[in-house]
């Protein structure tokens, strides 16, 4: 499984896409724009292992605030959302604001309707994305993409109902390895963030994330087979309707 992947964004993003479909279970094509998410959708269609997620990347907030009114008409058409979030990194200070205005909008689009999976980016932003997750309680199942905010936040994210997906470069971090031993084990799924990713010169293709497992196995101290299971039943109950 992989549940953040820009799919749409490798060389040869087709082709790849007809390996993903067979090899792997599960995939989550996270789109930066609401433009991006309608092109890829069509493109996409046949794939039934992949779902295209509706999605307006906070880093590029100022260059696609007109396609808002398109995010938010579109919402009624997936039930999959992302890459949505903030980015509270100093690059992007002086377009922090209007970030928080279309997450907010978007939650609150999502709460109305219910039952979406949407996937989160919350570099440095946590505090601010909370704040915002609580006024919508009815949007459906967040997923906190590659946390890397403390483990206080993460406690309420927690409580808040938020999921994890974890990547390689997370896990092999020692900060990465103690959030992630703070998470319930219930609560984590895999990614890749890729093609933003690579291991050994090359990109992180949806199917690697299966190189994650020794280390969670290691961190929840079980062999590789209970490990694929739990996260196999983690998986299913994210794609359940109404959990
Ligand atoms: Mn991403």
């Amino acid at each position: 499984m992989d549940l953040h992947c820009h799919l749409d964004l490798y060389p040869n993003a087709l082709e790849l896409a007809h390996k993903v479909n067979k090899q792997c279970e599960f995939t989550l094509l996270v789109t930066t724009s609401p433009k991006a998410w309608l092109e890829t959708s069509k493109k996409m269609k046949y794939f039934s292992n992949i779902k295209v997620a509706l999605g307006l990347h906070p880093e590029i907030a100022h260059l696609k605030y007109d396609e808002l009114s398109l995010f938010l008409d579109s919402i009624k058409n997936t039930r999959f959302i992302g890459e949505i979030g903030l980015d509270g990194s100093p690059k992007y200070t002086d377009t922090f604001e209007l970030q928080i205005q279309i997450f907010d909008k978007v939650m609150a689009e999502c709460n109305f309707q219910g039952n979406k999976i949407i996937s989160i980016h919350s570099r440095g932003a946590t505090k601010e994305i909370l704040n915002i997750l609580v006024k919508y309680p009815n949007s459906g199942k967040p997923i906190l993409h590659w946390y890397t905010g403390n483990l206080k936040d993460l406690k309420v994210a927690i409580k808040l109902g938020c999921r994890f997906s974890v990547g390689l470069q997370m896990i092999k971090s020692k900060k990465g390895q103690e959030i992630i031993r703070n998470i319930p084990k219930e609560l984590v799924l895999l990614e890749t963030d890729g093609p933003f990713t690579s291991l050994n010169n090359d990109f992180l293709y949806p199917w690697d994330t299966e190189k994650v497992i020794p280390y969670l196995a290691e961190i929840w101290e079980c062999d590789s087979k209970e490990c694929f299971v739990q996260l196999n039943s983690n998986l299913n109950l994210l794609l359940k309707s109404n959990l």
